[in-house]
């Protein structure tokens, strides 16, 4: 096989383990091969005609642009075709199940994108005066005020853009909570469980505090002798950061135990809602005693959610934490009229600050409200109950082969160890067999508290007719990793790419791309 200068083959790759013949062009099927761009195109061409601007004279004081840009130039078509081979190349939740845990992908409803769409809420700018956008703050408020509702939280932060920075802004919270208590130099340890999503530890660190880890019980629960332990010495104790269900997909029993001790030795309850879907309209967290928990909206309230972005993390909060949330905040005025508070004053002098430019994801908060509404709240109740109902079901049908990391009924995610696989099979053969399948492969090797973990959550929108196919299909290989079927080392083979080195490519990632030397074109 040739490669290029990046590593990757720059021919259609064909070989004994390769169930397809090789192809002239590179292209299979009706898929078409496709190259990078900047080896379809080259930055002495243009896809436009300009004439040749005449009477130009410079007028950026010397600082002109001596050498060409290096940015490939392609025609319309080109461009064009060139994206849309590289879409048909990806996943998505548009064409099949996505078993991520702790991910919850969900459809998407289509009346959400409808409603976001809509010129009022689409064309509107940030800066615009308040005067102008009272629908949209009333949208904004409105929202706030289910997000209220369904918590049981007095107060919610409406501007961090995703799960970590909800977190963080929770945090922000709490940290200046016992600033004006004058304890912040002294409390300064965090509790976080074995278990929890990088996010936590990682956001506890980011506010200065100290991480310190609690083990996980036998029955993948916080292990509470463990807790009482660390709780003991207890005037450094800044507060837990949990997630409820937590991330082996079960439900923290203890938790309202665990929150009055945390409260006991004046800490502060940080609670990870990123699997609320699994409680929504069942379970308010405010009455299990949490002070702050981000909302994924991107994750329990479908709207739309990968490659990045755009994501939202609205933040409950406490009576406590409360005064301390970031600006801006939507206030309704007596006489029915919506304001931003935007700084620090007012009722909100003492807030810790300004977390975005503006206000939020305005766009999310429009797919959530309406996602919402249309739903109701016995339909939230309802989807937050067929989630459970999915994961149990697919939790029932593999353990026939795959050994269930903890006993009992899950929650939302189904957790499975590498147990049942034969010695020189691994999680990451199995996964990469489902992609053969056409599945995007489960979360694996997460929770670090489970070995080989395989983290499978369905969510409530998959049908059982879908349930069955997707565990037909694990089912099928997991048999194979059970009868040690050394050829799941090669999956997956009917990919575009085969089995890639993930550890290099994490590590040390290539993102600019560089000719190929001219020996190296010769030789091909
Ligand atoms: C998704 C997730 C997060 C982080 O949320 P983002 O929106 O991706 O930033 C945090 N904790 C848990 C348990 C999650 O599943």
């Amino acid at each position: 096989m040739t490669m290029l200068s990046e590593g990757r083959p720059s021919q259609p790759v064909s070989g004994t383990q390769d169930h397809y013949p090789a192809t002239l062009s590179g292209s299979r099927g009706l898929l078409q091969r496709e190259d990078l761009i900047f080896e379809i195109g080259s930055n002495r061409e243009t896809g436009v005609d300009l004439p040749q601007p005449r009477g130009r004279s410079d007028r950026l004081g010397g600082v002109t642009r001596s050498r060409p840009v290096e940015l490939p130039g392609l025609s319309e078509p080109q461009a064009v075709r060139h994206y849309v081979r590289l879409s048909q190349r990806n996943y998505a939740i548009d064409l099949g199940l996505f078993p991520l845990g702790s991910c919850t992908m969900k459809h998407n409803p289509r009346l959400n994108e409808k409603l976001a769409r809509l010129p009022g809420f689409a064309n509107i700018h940030p800066l615009q005066p308040q005067s102008s956008v009272q629908g949209a703050l009333q949208l904004i408020d409105e929202l706030a005020s289910w997000l209220k509702t369904l918590t049981g939280l007095p107060a919610v932060a409406m501007s961090p853009k995703a799960g970590a920075h909800g977190e963080l802004c929770g945090m922000l919270a709490i940290r200046e909570a016992l600033k004006a208590r004058g304890e912040l130099s002294t409390r300064r340890r965090v509790l976080v469980p074995a278990s929890a999503h990088g996010t936590n530890p990682a956001t506890a660190i980011q506010c200065g505090f100290v991480v310190d880890e609690i083990k996980a019980d036998a029955r993948g629960r916080v292990d509470m002798d463990a807790l009482r332990e660390k709780l003991r010495i207890r005037d450094d104790i800044a507060g837990i950061m949990l997630t409820n269900p937590n991330t082996c997909g079960l439900f923290e029993t203890d938790i309202r135990t665990i929150a009055d001790l945390i409260h006991e030795a004046g800490g502060y309850f940080y609670c990870d809602g990123a699997n609320f879907n699994a409680i929504v309209g069942r379970v308010r967290p405010g009455d299990l005693g949490v002070d702050a928990m981000h909302i994924n909206l991107h994750k329990t309230f479908s709207t739309p959610h990968g490659g990045g972005g755009p994501g939202s993390g609205p933040t409950v909060l406490s009576e406590a934490l409360a005064p301390f949330a970031p600006v801006p905040e939507v206030v309704r005025d007596p006489d029915g009229n919506y304001r931003l508070v935007e700084n620090a004053v007012d009722e909100c002098a003492q807030s810790f600050g300004r977390m975005t430019a503006f206000h939020g994801q305005m766009g999310m908060f429009v797919r959530a409200l309406a996602y919402m509404l249309s739903h109701g709240a016995d339909g939230l109740r309802q989807a937050a109950e067929d989630a459970v109902l999915n994961a149990n079901y697919i939790q029932a049908r593999l353990k026939q082969v795959m050994t269930p990391a903890f006993d009992g009924y899950c929650m939302h995610e189904a957790l499975f160890s590498d147990a049942f696989m034969a010695d020189g099979i691994g999680t990451i053969d199995l996964a990469k067999a489902l992609i053969d399948e056409g599945y995007h492969p489960m979360t694996m090797y997460f929770p670090l508290v489970v070995h080989g973990a395989m983290l499978i959550e369905p969510t409530e929108t998959e049908s059982k007719q879908e349930l069955d196919r997707f565990c037909d299909s694990v089912l099928l290989v997991a048999r194979r990793a059970a009868a040690g079927d050394a050829s799941l080392r090669q999956a997956p083979l009917l990919a575009p790419l085969h089995r890639l080195d993930e550890t290099q490519a994490a590590r040390k990632p290539q993102l600019k791309w560089s000719p190929p030397a001219p020996n190296a074109i010769a030789a091909e």
